[in-house]
């Protein structure tokens, strides 16, 4: 499968594993960051996949950043809107700053990236988007107002933009991991950590490559008739 694909935070974490996945697909992969030139080149070295940096909360960096790795790679064909940020606290104490940080990056960089990609998808009639939203947006979590509002945005966007791009060959889908082994966990504190892998019915964490496989099926020809669907990867912590 030779497709040109972009993963939004495609350096480390999640993002890392799916570029992998994907690369092992047969895609060409860029992966976006936002300014950690020491993880991004140690990327670069370990996968031999190139790394762009911009901000998927800047629109016209969106803009232009896909416009730069079309340009190099090729017409971009998938999409993995995987970036994303948390800025932690009670209502009470979460600034306004907070709340409007995570939405810029969480849902407006889904936003920035569909506009810069949908209409060549459109053109040539096939498409791949897949948005990681989160376990907390479909539950909501204490301390996380913004996160959760946001990755439940994700889940709602991801359903209306299945509907405008199924006629043209364009899948739309999310993903809503738990709570998976990366740097965003590690930030837990042990005691939150300990309680929480005690309500997880698998009795572990899970790791960024069974989040990356979900992604990688989501965008093969398989699944050609799965849009606007979410798929929870959480060790059976939440089931709806
Ligand atoms: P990490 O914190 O490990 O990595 C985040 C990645 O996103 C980095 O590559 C970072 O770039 C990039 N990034 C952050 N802000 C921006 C921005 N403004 N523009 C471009 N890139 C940006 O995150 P995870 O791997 O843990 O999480 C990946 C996704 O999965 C996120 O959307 C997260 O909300 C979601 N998720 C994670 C869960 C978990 O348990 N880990 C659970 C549920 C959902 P840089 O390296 O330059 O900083």
């Amino acid at each position: 499968m030779t497709k040109v694909a972009i993963v939004t935070g495609g350096t480390r974490g999640i993002g890392e594993a799916i570029s992998l996945a994907l690369k092992e697909m047969g895609c060409t992969v860029a992966a976006n960051y936002a300014g950690n030139e020491e993880k991004a080149r140690a990327f670069t070295g370990r996968t031999g996949i190139e790394a762009f940096r911009w901000d998927v909360g800047d629109h016209q960096a969106c803009l232009d950043g896909c416009a730069a790795v079309a340009e190099k790679l090729g017409p971009v064909d998938i999409v993995v809107n995987n970036a994303g940020i948390t800025r932690d606290g009670v209502l009470a104490k979460m600034s306004f700053d907070d709340w409007n940080e995570v939405m810029r990056i969480n849902l407006g960089g889904c936003f920035n990236m569909a506009k810069a990609t949908f209409g060549g998808m459109r053109e040539r009639g096939w498409g791949r988007i897949v948005n990681i939203g989160s376990i907390n947006g479909q539950a909501g979590q204490y301390g996380q107002v913004n996160y959760a509002a946001a990755k439940s945005g994700i889940h709602g966007f991801t359903k209306a933009l299945a509907q405008e791009g199924a006629r043209y060959g364009i899948t739309v889908n999310a993903i809503a991991p738990g709570y998976i082994d990366t740097d965003m966990v590690a930030a837990v504190p042990a005691q939150v950590l300990e309680k929480i892998v005690a309500k997880i019915p698998v009795g572990r964490l899970g790791h960024a490559q069974e989040i990356a496989r979900g992604v990688a099926f989501l965008c093969s020809e398989d699944a050609g008739f799965v849009t606007g669907s979410t798929l929870s990867i959480n060790g059976g912590q939440h089931m709806y």
